[in-house]
């Protein structure tokens, strides 16, 4: 349904130092259902698909050889309300400036190695959510 739905990636440096399994739990934790996961690497080419809305910000060249760089995991989460509740889950941008106990405060290293990126509406959710899976994996 419509509303209720938001992608997630994990990063790869919050992949890298074992973050997954304790990221994957707090989502949880805030009653979000998981509908579809994997891990993968992405191709250049993919993540500056993904990325393309920010391609004349002076940080994606960074930001496309950081999300190139390793391992990520991606989700599609569901729940009420699923993009903003999972942005509050997230916290702000830059892990300095994230609230207490929000994932990006948690497990965060800086504003790009972010730990986890979240939709931030509920059209790019859909786009989301249909450039990672097909509809065979999903539940
Ligand atoms: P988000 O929606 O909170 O993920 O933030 P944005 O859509 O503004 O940015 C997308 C991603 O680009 C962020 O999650 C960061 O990984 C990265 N990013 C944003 N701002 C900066 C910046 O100033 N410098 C660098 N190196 N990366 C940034």
């Amino acid at each position: 349904m419509i509303g209720n739905k938001t992608l997630t990636m994990i990063k790869p440096t919050a992949v890298e130092k074992g973050f997954a399994g304790p990221i994957l739990a707090k989502i949880n934790e805030a009653g979000f259902k998981i509908s579809a996961l994997k891990l993968m690497k992405l191709s250049k080419e993919q993540a500056e698909k993904f990325y393309e809305v920010h391609k004349d910000r002076p940080f994606y060249n960074d930001l496309v050889g950081f999300m190139t760089s390793g391992a990520i995991v991606a989700a599609i989460l569901e729940k009420e309300n699923a993009v903003e509740a999972y942005r509050q889950l997230i916290g702000a941008t830059n892990p300095d400036q994230a609230e207490k106990g929000t994932v990006r405060d948690l497990f965060g290293t800086n504003i790009q190695a972010n730990a986890v990126h979240g939709s931030d509406s509920n059209e790019n959710a859909e786009i989301e959510a249909d450039f990672f899976f097909s509809k065979l994996e999903r539940f």
